[in-house]
């Protein structure tokens, strides 16, 4: 039996736009003192925001020592007296709100429909999105491989003992493929976004932005992620990817975490 499970909120049936940004707009600030908690440090800390109206449960990335690690809101104050140069601030919240169709895959949770688990909005999760002014360099060779022959991806073995870890330990967060543009997420000491070709089984133009000049851990991992989320798909799932060429698959502990135990409304529909 296939299962399937939707998340919805009854008091906004609007689509996600595709092309929105999605971290938070910042378009209603309520200034505010909020206490932040880290669970990576197991740590509480106050910060101050005007650029955001926060609640608690928001996932928040702020700047300061603990820049780039992802904080919960627990406490929102409006009422205080403070001397601004003793604060650091929230620069970012995390939009974590889910509405369409999930199937289930193994470890992970499988959509067909590209507005539900847009790429940039997962990603949102992760970091914040403050880099987009850097310029990045790309460079590819013409490599490729087949998928189901990882033998080729030319990885030395203890890289890829790594990389098994990796995926062992479902650190390849989120993988999609777009007609035949592939993304990834993996995380590691922190997380690294991934790209790559994928036609008639075979992958070209694998990269991963840890800036190895090798073949990474992240990468493998990533392959067999794909290899796997595939297979279910093909066995579970074929008529779904025919229709749409697209599929995204996401951590299942990755979206618990991130979209139900933060929340305190809602619905899940089985
Ligand atoms: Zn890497």
């Amino acid at each position: 039996m296939k299962l399937k499970i939707g998340f919805t909120d009854s008091s906004n049936e609007e689509e996600i736009k595709l092309n929105e940004q999605y971290a938070k707009q910042p378009d209603t600030p309520v200034k505010s003192l909020v206490q932040v908690r880290f669970p990576d440090r197991n740590m509480t800390l106050s910060y101050y925001n005007d650029k955001f109206d926060l609640h608690c449960g928001d996932l928040v990335f702020v700047d300061g020592k603990l820049e780039g690690l992802r904080g919960i809101v627990v406490d929102v104050s409006y009422n205080f007296k403070i001397r601004l140069s003793d604060y650091k601030r929230v620069i970012a919240v995390s939009d974590t709100e889910i509405k369409g169709e999930l199937y289930m895959a193994l470890s992970h949770f499988i959509a067909f429909d590209s507005s539900v688990l847009p790429y940039k909005k997962v990603l949102g999760w992760f970091k914040a999105s403050s880099y987009e002014d850097e310029e990045i360099v790309v460079c590819n060779d013409d490599s490729s491989f087949v998928l189901d022959n990882l033998n080729d991806m030319k990885i030395g073995t203890q890289i890829a003992d790594r990389g098994y870890d990796y995926y062992m330990q479902n650190k390849v967060v989120y993988i999609c493929v777009d007609n035949t543009h592939g993304r990834a997420i993996v995380t590691g000491t922190v997380p690294y976004e991934l790209e790559f070709t994928y036609k008639n089984g075979e992958i070209s133009n694998l990269i991963c932005d840890c800036f190895c000049s090798y073949t990474c851990k992240h990468e493998f991992a990533a392959m067999l992620q794909l290899r796997e989320t595939l297979k279910e798909i093909e066995k579970n799932y074929a008529d779904k990817f025919q229709e749409s060429n697209y599929f995204a698959a996401i951590s299942k502990s990755v979206l618990f975490n991130f979209c139900v135990n933060n929340q305190n409304t809602g619905s899940i529909i089985f």
